[in-house]
């Protein structure tokens, strides 16, 4: 027998002998995780398999076709998959399994009030204090701080390196004095996003991700993750959260069907609205197979720009269905609240829409990004790369 298919019989065998219809999904998971099965690409030592591609396939397929959640979180999971990329074994241990089990709450301390789609402009400084690293600074913007017990921290550690080179990543412990979170509150009248003040707080060393002052190269395959996730995500009405959109709140995949709208509108026979609808089923569809050719190159080991284009695609295609939700809707759009569900969930998409449109990079971001590494632009000036950040006039210190 090939290793692929002794791969799918164990799969199969395994479904078989703990997969019960009413199962408790906690439970489901967990044997999922201690089977090795939820990250089938990461190292063994990892909660992993170690499959290359054609096998890991092979077996999320005996998963998909039953119908049954399990594989996957080599994909998505960008807290434990960026600790694997980059953490020490003690932090590994310490955390992987846990994270698998979504047991630890998480966030991203990454956007400063003068530091967002120039990250690597960001002043929250860290220095070191023998074994720990003191941290001061703001964050802004970080989705579900409240409550969070690691948050994924960039940091200055070297104000005498250019702006890119002097940034450390720590797994920050965020439940300890001298962290004070302070929610926002957003358009949609949501509470999921914070500013976080950082005053004397500690991280210690062994929780530094990646090398010291090497952060950047790190924050890249985190962000490269989330824009994955965002590039598939069809963020839709509000509920409950779900795995692939952890790090900027959790709103499920939208079951909501624009051609019901239009059919209980009486408009489904309308020429101009079948024309939008298959508009917006053609851009999601060839928006599928692009996240197909951007997770092709991931898992081939390369770091790829498609997962911009995607979710640039994805932004278009909710700011899309939200105005076509509205303009089916009519007048009964203006509505709002739980007495007008439709009319609530077509003002809370359009107004979400802009959650991927801005979060994770904004759309001119993903631009300049498609625009220099798949267009082959010549790249943005930029003054400032190459000089000690300490020297950057808007950042200089005493
Ligand atoms: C719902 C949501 C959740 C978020 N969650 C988090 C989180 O958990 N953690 C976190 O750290 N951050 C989070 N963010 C912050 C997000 O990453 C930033 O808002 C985003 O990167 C933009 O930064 P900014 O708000 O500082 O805007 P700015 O960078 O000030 O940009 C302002 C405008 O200028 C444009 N612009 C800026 N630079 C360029 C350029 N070079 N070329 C062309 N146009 C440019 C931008 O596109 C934008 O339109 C979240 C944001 C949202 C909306």
């Amino acid at each position: 027998m090939s290793s692929v298919s002794a791969l799918v019989q164990e799969a199969k065998d395994f479904i078989r002998d703990n997969w019960s219809k009413g199962i408790d999904l906690a439970e489901w998971r967990e044997k999922v995780v201690d089977a090795k099965w939820a990250a089938l690409r990461w190292p063994v030592d990892s909660y992993g398999r170690g499959l290359n591609d054609e096998e890991a396939e092979a077996v999320e397929a005996v998963f998909s076709e039953a119908g049954i959640s399990g594989p996957g979180q080599d994909k998505f999971n960008l807290w434990a998959g960026t600790l694997v990329g980059f953490g020490t074994e003690e932090l590994k241990q310490q955390y992987v399994r846990r994270l698998l089990l979504d047991e630890v709450a998480m966030c991203l301390l990454y956007s400063e009030p003068g530091a967002g789609s120039d990250l690597a402009g960001i002043r929250t400084t860290a220095v070191r204090d023998g074994d720990e690293w003191v941290i001061n600074g703001q964050k802004v913007w970080t989705s579900g701080a409240k409550g969070a017990d690691i948050g994924m921290l960039i940091a200055r550690t070297d104000w005498d390196q250019p702006k890119h080179r002097g940034i450390s990543f720590f797994y920050f412990p965020m439940k300890q004095p001298g962290v004070e979170v302070r929610p926002l509150r957003q358009a949609t009248g949501d509470s999921r996003f914070n500013e976080v003040f950082i005053t004397d707080a500690r991280v210690p060393h062994a929780n530094l991700l990646g090398d010291l002052n090497k952060g950047w190269w790190v924050l890249q395959s985190a962000l490269a993750y989330e824009r994955a996730a965002m590039g598939i995500s069809r963020r839709g009405p509000r509920g409950p959260g779900g795995a692939t959109s952890a790090a900027h709140g959790s709103i499920p995949s939208p079951d909501l069907s624009l051609v019901k709208v239009a059919q209980q509108a009486g408009k489904s026979n309308d020429h101009v609205i079948r024309q939008k609808l298959a508009r917006l089923y053609c851009m999601r569809l060839v928006n599928d197979w692009n996240g197909d050719r951007a997770k092709a190159v991931s898992e081939a080991g390369g770091s790829s720009p498609l997962a911009s284009f995607g979710k640039l695609a994805m932004s278009g295609i909710l700011h899309y269905a939200g105005h076509l939700h509205s303009e089916l809707l009519g007048a009964e759009g203006a509505l709002d609240g739980d007495a007008n569900p439709s009319a609530r969930d077509a003002n809370y998409s359009h107004l979400n829409a802009y959650f991927t449109s801005i979060g994770g990079g904004t759309d001119q971001i993903q631009r300049n990004i498609i625009g220099e590494m798949i267009l082959g632009l010549p790249k943005e000036p930029q003054l400032d790369r190459e000089m000690p950040f300490r020297e950057v006039p808007a950042t200089a210190r005493k």
